[in-house]
């Protein structure tokens, strides 16, 4: 076992797992590059295909083609053990009649790494995580995040090239996972080694990956920086699972573009004009609307059919007279905006995105 961490990239090529016959495969063609010390998310729904990736990297699952390296060792075949990897699960399986202390060190003694070197890694990984005064206990005597903190201790020590994550946080209340992704990026920042995150939440994914892998029934949908996936969605799916409430996806005959336009609800303005001015609109040839020229162009007549007040900002749901089609406007708090008004919806056209898969 290495000193100090080494930093070791993940390659994947082609990788596909199938677990049935007939069945679909449940990684289809996973092809990407993690670099050495980066911070990388799986996200998508549930049965995506995350789990079974990151099963892979670890050597829980064997894929049925393809290929995995780490560190550019392929690894495809071998067993965890082999593989310089520590993972943290969702249930952290603490040993209940061990102490904090036991239980950080069972992996090293298991791999008679020498008592000195165990004292010290248990210290230090228990420094970190604030766990320093705690080390005698049993898991029973800890609080859900601590004992997920033992849990990280345990991954840290063993000081391993590549952590893998698997829904780490799912258990844990709502105000103990904000604080434990600070933790975990924190932990990402201090030891600078590579980390492969799954998780189905897409907030998570956001706030944590400093790329993140967006999956759907097997398949990378895209792999990007949040900001980037956020703002240029490479297709449809993406652009409805990332983003609450999802970006609005106008079909081609609103705009008459002949294609999907997405628009993020914080780049649709809402225009409270007088009841004449939005029926003139919808008397207006918004086919033609291009023609118009953005000055010319007032906005898509709709009727309000749900306002969200959220303090700094509202969200106001409506209905577009266009097709029936539903859109989401956030716009700032206090808002004076009432269900069944008439009003004018103006998408930031420069914004939008545009969508033909
Ligand atoms: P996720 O982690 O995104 O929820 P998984 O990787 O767990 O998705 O699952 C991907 C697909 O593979 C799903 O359709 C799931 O039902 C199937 N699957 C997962 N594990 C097994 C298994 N051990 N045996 C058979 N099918 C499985």
């Amino acid at each position: 076992m290495s000193e100090s961490l080494e930093k070791a990239g993940v390659s994947f090529r082609h990788v596909e797992k199938s677990y049935a016959a007939g069945q679909p495969l449940a990684v289809d063609d996973f092809t990407l590059d993690v670099k050495p010390g980066e911070f990388l998310v799986l996200v998508g729904p549930s049965g995506c295909g995350k789990s079974t990736t990151l099963r892979m990297v670890a050597g829980l699952e064997l894929p049925t083609g393809g290929t995995i390296s780490i560190g550019g060792r392929d690894v495809t075949n071998l067993p965890p053990k082999d593989r310089d990897i520590a993972m943290v699960f969702q249930n952290y399986a603490l040993y209940p009649h061990m102490t904090v202390r036991e239980n950080m060190s069972f992996a090293l003694k298991l791999r008679h790494v020498a008592k000195e070197e165990i004292a010290r890694r248990v210290d230090a990984a228990a420094e970190t995580l604030g766990l320093a005064s705690y080390l005698d206990r049993l898991p029973k005597a800890l609080s859900g995040g601590q004992r997920q903190r033992v849990a990280l201790g345990r991954a840290i020590v063993r000081e391993p090239a590549v952590f893998l994550f698997d829904e780490p946080l799912s258990n844990l209340d709502a105000k103990m996972r904000v604080e434990m992704r600070a933790e975990i990026i924190r932990l990402h920042h201090r030891l600078g080694a590579t980390m492969i995150y799954v998780t189905h939440d897409q907030v998570e994914a956001m706030t944590m990956g400093e790329r993140i892998v967006v999956m759907s029934g097997g398949r990378i949908q895209q792999a990007a920086p949040p900001l980037e996936v956020y703002d240029r969605p490479a297709n449809r799916f993406v652009a409805s699972f990332i983003g609450t409430p999802p970006m609005n996806l106008l079909p081609p005959g609103v705009l008459d573009l002949g294609r999907t336009v997405g628009v993020r609800p914080e780049h649709v303005r809402v225009v409270q004009a007088p009841e004449g001015e939005v029926d003139a609109a919808s008397r207006a040839d918004l086919a033609d609307w291009r023609a118009l020229g953005a000055g010319a162009f007032k906005g898509l007549p709709a009727t309000v059919d749900l306002v969200e007040p959220l303090g700094a900002e509202t969200i106001v749901h409506a209905v577009l007279d266009q097709r029936a089609t539903p859109m989401v406007a956030r716009v700032p708090g206090g808002t004076d905006v009432r269900h069944g008004a008439r009003i004018l919806l103006v998408p930031d056209m420069a914004r939008a995105v545009f969508f033909t898969n």
